[in-house]
């Protein structure tokens, strides 16, 4: 094994399920990255020292610009990233007031969704399997 994969062995991340409810439903943010062109849950690498809720608050922060309160743990997802394992672990969140969003050069869109329609938007099957439970909070 290199160097550079036995001194990360797994890369931790933090995310979140943000919701608000709409006259319409119950509705999830989701955001484009144009990298990847997919669409997903806010999340990201945690920093040193950092916590997994606080992590996660930021990353939904910078990422959205929406600042929002923890409710629950969500449920975690895993997979492989160029050879090194990767656990992204997501808390429920409620959304606290309208979304300060930029347009940046890793999100370039953000979009409120109901939950009915996540099926057909979200790119991975993790995150979709994660975000069935978010209506009955
Ligand atoms: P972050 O800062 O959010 O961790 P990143 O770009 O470093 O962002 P990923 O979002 O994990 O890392 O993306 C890296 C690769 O993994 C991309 O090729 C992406 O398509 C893929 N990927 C992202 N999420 C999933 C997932 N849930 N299941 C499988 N592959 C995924």
């Amino acid at each position: 094994m290199s160097d550079k994969k036995s001194a990360i062995d797994v890369i931790q991340s933090a995310g979140g399920l943000v919701w608000r409810d709409a006259p319409q439903g119950r509705e999830l943010l989701i955001i484009h990255r144009p990298k990847y062109d997919d669409w997903t849950l806010p999340k990201g690498k945690l920093e040193p020292g950092e916590s997994w809720t606080q992590a996660a608050l930021r990353e939904v922060w910078e990422e959205t610009g929406c600042t929002a309160e923890i409710k629950s743990f969500a449920g975690c997802i895993c997979y492989e990233y160029k050879g090194i394992p990767k656990i992204v672990l997501f808390w429920n969140m409620k959304a606290l007031e309208h979304c300060q969003f930029h347009p940046t050069k890793e999100v370039d869109r953000i979009q409120w969704m109901r939950v009915d329609e996540l099926q057909k938007t979200l790119s991975y099957r993790d995150e979709k399997r994660l975000v069935t439970k978010i209506s009955k909070l």
